[in-house]
């Protein structure tokens, strides 16, 4: 359906007009890594997580490029940091992956720094609902949708592991810049699977093997 080379187009266009969208230097970054770009896809990467410092998977997919241009020590530096700003945040997959990179790279990996969380604790009890979304910004304060917002399997996905503050971000702003700058047609399969692809990205869904 789409090649390489027009995917990079179009997000490299999304990412220009909209400098603070971190999906879209995100995005870009991917499909630069996949394509051989990885001195480009650094640098998304590393725009991505100067508008989102938190954005856990944005780090492997950095330290991923680095390694691909050979720039060993690099990568340690952001796979360590990656690590423990993923495992501050509860995402499992990012730092588990991370985590086999520094072992890979003969690196230690972090200790969890049981003192440091407390500070971030406000002594609140919270909702007691995780949000699993890489980038989320609710921690304890974090909800669950009151049903699912889709009637599909994404949809009871989302109502598991996604808070409403992600969904609602997702819904009222991030899906619309997705639908006018990729110009989907929702009507089409294609649009439709771009459409899924773009918010399994965004929840922090694994990508469907499909391509
Ligand atoms: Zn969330």
């Amino acid at each position: 359906m789409n090649n390489l080379a027009e995917q990079i187009a179009r997000f490299r266009n999304m990412a220009q007009e909209d400098p603070e969208n971190d999906l879209a230097h995100y995005r870009l970054g991917q499909f630069l890594l996949e394509d051989g770009q990885f001195e480009d896809a650094v640098k998304c990467f590393r725009r991505t997580l100067e508008i989102t410092p938190e954005f856990s998977t944005a780090f492997k997919f950095l330290g991923e490029s680095l390694l691909k241009l050979d720039k060993k020590s690099e990568a340690v530096e952001v796979f360590t940091k990656g690590w423990t700003i993923a495992d501050d945040r509860g995402d499992r997959v990012p730092r588990d992956a991370m985590a086999k990179h520094l072992d890979q790279l003969g690196a230690p990996i972090p200790k969890k720094q049981v003192a440091t969380t407390t500070t971030e604790d406000d002594g609140s009890p919270g909702t007691g609902f995780r949000c699993e979304r890489p980038g989320c910004m609710e921690g304890k304060r974090a909800k669950q949708l009151d049903k699912p917002p889709l009637p599909d399997a994404i949809g009871l996905r989302i109502h598991a592991e996604i808070c409403g503050a992600c969904w609602t971000l997702w819904l009222k702003d991030l899906s619309v810049k997705v639908v006018n700058e990729l110009r989907l047609d929702l009507s089409s399969e294609g649009g439709q699977h771009e459409y899924d692809k773009n918010m399994r990205e965004f929840m922090g869904f694994e990508q469907e093997a499909a391509k």
